[in-house]
């Protein structure tokens, strides 16, 4: 078995410099995490308030901390301070409360759309229509302490390859979409791929991918 070092040069080597690696951590140990780093590896993605915040009082300040999971409302302040990017953004009312947390701390936080894309009732996301109310509506040009960085999504969980890059290829369609509406130099980030599609998401246009089995190994839980 190849160790985390390794995977993660493998990994760049195969994905190259137009993408991002965000290495998932969640559940992973500080010495994993260590591992990771002293491998170059700097994005590490996590989906728990606390476990990020744990994490990141304790690890090397020039780690971009990524939130990849679902954010509720009361938490927002909690990872505002210090998250470099929001992936999970999912109601107008999210974008809003990141927007005032951020103010509160004079911060501009980068955000991501979640796109619901998958045929899975368990994912989150937005639908294209309330996907395109937020793209029509002011609120971008009000909440000036978030910056909207582009889109996210998850395929369906299958061995049907095809599926999963048709949903792929669906998401890239609605990013390129909202980008020539939007006409944003920095509307420039489309995460997509996780460890068993992201060779599918890259073909598929992705240029953010976030990897956490194939890297630390399997999970006890998700
Ligand atoms: C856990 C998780 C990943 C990584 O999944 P792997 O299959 O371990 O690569 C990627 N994205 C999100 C949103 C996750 O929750």
């Amino acid at each position: 078995m190849m160790s985390i070092e390794e995977t993660i040069s493998e990994i760049k080597k195969q994905i190259g410099d137009g993408v991002t690696l965000v290495a998932v951590s969640k559940t992973r140990s500080i010495s994993d995490i260590l591992k990771a780093y002293s491998a170059g590896q700097r994005d590490f993605g996590e989906n728990k308030v606390q476990e990020i915040n744990e994490k990141a009082t304790g690890l090397p300040a020039d780690i971009r901390w990524h939130f990849i999971g679902h954010l509720q409302s009361n938490k927002v302040k909690n990872v505002v301070p210090f998250v470099h990017l929001i992936h999970g953004v999912d109601t107008l009312k999210l974008l809003t409360e990141i927007n005032k947390r951020a103010e509160k701390v004079n911060r501009v936080v980068d955000c991501l759309l979640q796109i619901w894309i998958a045929d899975e009732e368990s994912k989150f996301g937005l639908d294209e229509k309330e996907l395109t109310d937020i793209i029509s509506g002011n609120a971008l040009t009000t909440l000036k302490n978030v910056n909207l960085r582009g889109l996210m999504g998850m395929a369906t969980n299958t061995d049907d390859q095809e599926k999963i890059r048709s949903e792929f290829r669906h998401l890239n369609e609605l990013y390129k979409k909202v980008s020539q509406k939007l006409k944003k130099a920095d509307f420039n980030l489309l995460s997509m791929g996780m460890t068993n599609d992201y060779t599918i998401a890259i073909e598929e246009g992705s240029n953010m991918v976030r990897i956490g089995s194939l890297i630390f190994g399997e999970r006890d839980y998700l």
